[in-house]
């Protein structure tokens, strides 16, 4: 049987070898384990095999998850969202986690801005950027992400820390990497913009079970595993 702790152990080796291929140091992509729709079991079970960094989607799933796992002393894990976040929801996620990937609209930031609790550090954010202009997809067309990225580094109780993208399936390698391109040109610009804050802009999440590969020859230094790590996810009803 395997465990979740071999899934670890096999994702954290594709992520090496990537590494080693794009000529990058293993330690420069971090591995964020998405457990939506999986039951806290087994974020503990994960947990217990060394990793700490869980993405979840769905708020309110998310914050169950969380009162379960500390109340089985499992409090010290960091949580990040990375499904669309809509204006009524906002204090759940200033409230509850400690970043968020998929910002893209300066209303929602200048709302967690305001609910970020004073006692907790200050909420982590990518913004979510559209690299393949699907006119209903979440994120920035990549010509505004600049203007976003200047307001959120000016509120307090967020950090700006970089650039999230979710780019449409790609059949091949190559054309993946291409995708992938266009969010690290953004995530490059924003860089080198020179806004408060940017010492800790260091973060370019993406890729995912089936290309993480290419996101990682195309500079992504934050990798987002689901199900190459728990398995296939049932359809999630409403
Ligand atoms: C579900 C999800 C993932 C994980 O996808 P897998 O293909 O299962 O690895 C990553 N990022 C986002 C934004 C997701 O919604």
């Amino acid at each position: 049987m395997t465990t979740i702790a071999d899934k670890l152990q096999e994702v954290r080796t594709r992520i090496d070898a990537a590494c080693s291929a794009a000529g990058r140091a293993p330690d420069a992509v971090s591995l964020l384990a998405v457990s939506k729709t999986f039951p806290a079991e087994m974020v503990a079970r994960a947990a217990l095999a060394g990793q700490r960094a869980f993405g979840e989607n769905y708020l309110q799933e998310a914050v169950e998850k969380m009162s379960q796992l500390g109340e089985a002393g499992l409090s010290n894990l960091e949580w990040h969202c990375i499904g669309p976040v809509q204006a009524n929801k906002t204090r759940l996620v200033a409230e509850h986690f400690d970043w968020l990937h998929t910002l893209d609209r300066e209303k929602i930031a200048r709302r967690l801005a305001e609910q970020r609790p004073a006692q907790l550090a200050p909420l982590q954010v990518c913004i979510q950027v559209n690299v393949d202009g699907g006119a209903n997809k979440a994120g920035v067309a990549p010509s505004e992400a600049l203007a976003l990225a200047r307001v959120v580094a000016a509120l307090p109780g967020l950090q700006l820390r970089g650039v999230m993208s979710i780019p449409e399936p790609a059949p091949d390698f190559e054309s993946q990497r291409a995708l992938h391109l266009k969010a690290r040109a953004v995530f490059d610009q924003l860089r080198a913009a020179g806004l408060p804050g940017a010492e800790r802009f260091d973060t370019l999440s993406m890729g995912m079970s089936n290309d993480l590969e290419a996101a990682v020859a195309a500079g992504s230094t934050m990798v987002r595993v689901g199900s190459a790590l728990f398995g296939q996810r049932a359809a999630r009803a409403g």
